[in-house]
């Protein structure tokens, strides 16, 4: 018999810790281009952007509006992260 090998517990279980912030998540939007503004991101939606940028100059992305990323223009960025959550699923 080998003393001590009982295993290793498992310390990776959190166990379920439901509650109604844990199951809400950021709202998304798409991310927009302002032609001839290269390099900045916009979050877009509905034609405009979220700072006001109207739909003739936009072009929008096929990936989602990145708030964190260093290219995100910065009104759109506290607009988006100042949305209401949205329930997950
Ligand atoms: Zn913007």
């Amino acid at each position: 018999m080998l003393p001590g090998m009982t295993g290793t517990p498992d310390t990776d279980v959190q166990g379920g810790t439901w509650s109604f912030a844990t199951a809400r998540e950021p709202a998304e939007f798409p991310a927009a281009g302002v032609e001839g503004a290269p390099g900045v991101e916009h979050a877009g939606g509905n034609g405009r952007t979220l700072c006001g940028i109207r739909g003739r100059y936009l072009t929008v992305f096929l990936h989602r509006f990145q708030p964190q990323a260093l290219a995100s223009c910065r009104k759109c960025r506290a607009l988006a992260e100042a949305a209401p959550s949205r329930p997950c699923g």
